[in-house]
């Protein structure tokens, strides 16, 4: 069981002035920190904070698909891995996949088969890895924006970058990205994914109750702050693309290795050797 002794049995999650327990207001977001192309081995990564939450996405491929029977002669597949640390949570969570990491990664592998050309790459995989090292609610949301930096980071060509975030209820107010406590004491969480060139809704679920009215206006604040989310993914790959492009730009204006003098080539053997004394 999770420890929840220091949280007061009346919680009140959000006060008569609409401030929330961490500080913020209703329509505000965690602050978002996000890098790209932080592993080397990767075809693609990016590390993100969000809040509590720390999260490292890595992707490889398009790679042949493994085993072979899952190849589809029509298209690549997107095949995503979510997976909570054990340490990334108060109590240990015991290590490897759970019915809750099962649904995660589905939910974001479908999300990024609905942007990522597929039809290019048939028979091929695209492995796509989330590891969650803090969480504290949110953590598909952080994991899907991170994985989406790292798909093009890898050059994975998609109509466009995966945003997600989530809101939802706490004490009859309807709120912006729910940390850990709003999360366990609220009364809904929706957590949703979008992507911002074309409005198109690639993940929506829901944990609790909103009416009709709350849950538009819950969409109405993740839509609004996914286009804050969008342009830090966009900021981080822009850093990323700037520093490959030093780099390669060092790398040109290095001096030319020196040039090695012309060796000298050995006489020419005549044809016709007189023979050997000895040969005779
Ligand atoms: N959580 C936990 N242990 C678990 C699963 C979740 O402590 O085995 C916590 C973790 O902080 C997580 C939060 O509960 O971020 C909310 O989990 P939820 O299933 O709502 O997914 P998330 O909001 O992280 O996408």
């Amino acid at each position: 069981m999770e420890d929840i002794e220091h949280i007061p049995k009346e919680l009140k999650l959000i006060d008569a002035k609409g401030i929330r327990l961490d500080g913020r207001r209703a329509d505000e977001l965690r602050p978002i920190k996000i890098e790209a192309g932080v592993l080397k081995k990767a075809d693609g990564s990016a590390y993100l904070e969000w809040g509590n939450n720390k999260v490292l996405a890595a992707v490889y491929g398009p790679r042949e698909a493994h085993p072979r029977h899952l190849q589809d002669p029509a298209k690549a597949l997107v095949q995503c891995r979510y997976n909570m640390a054990p340490f990334s949570v108060t109590d240990r969570k015991r290590p490897g996949p759970d019915r809750r990491s099962v649904e995660i990664s589905k939910v974001i592998s479908e999300a990024f088969s609905a942007v990522v050309f597929v039809e290019q790459f048939p028979r091929t995989s695209v492995d796509v890895y989330i590891e969650v090292l803090q969480a504290d609610a949110g953590t598909r949301c952080a994991g899907l924006t991170a994985a989406s930096v790292a798909l093009a980071d890898a050059g994975i060509p998609m109509r466009d970058l995966v945003t997600s975030c989530a809101s939802g209820k706490i004490g009859g107010v309807v709120a912006l990205d729910l940390n850990k406590d709003e999360d366990n004491f609220g009364e809904a969480d929706c957590p949703m994914a979008i992507v911002p060139r074309t409005g198109e809704i690639v993940l929506l679920q829901m944990d609790g109750h909103l009416t009709a009215a709350e849950f538009d206006e819950a969409m109405e604040l993740s839509i609004g702050a996914a286009k804050q989310i969008y342009e830090l993914q966009r900021d981080a790959l822009r850093r990323r693309f700037a520093s490959v492009a030093e780099a390669a730009q060092r790398e040109a204006e290095r001096e030319p290795p020196r040039e090695e003098p012309p060796r000298e080539m050995p006489p020419e053997m005549p044809e016709d050797l007189p023979p050997e004394v000895d040969d005779l």
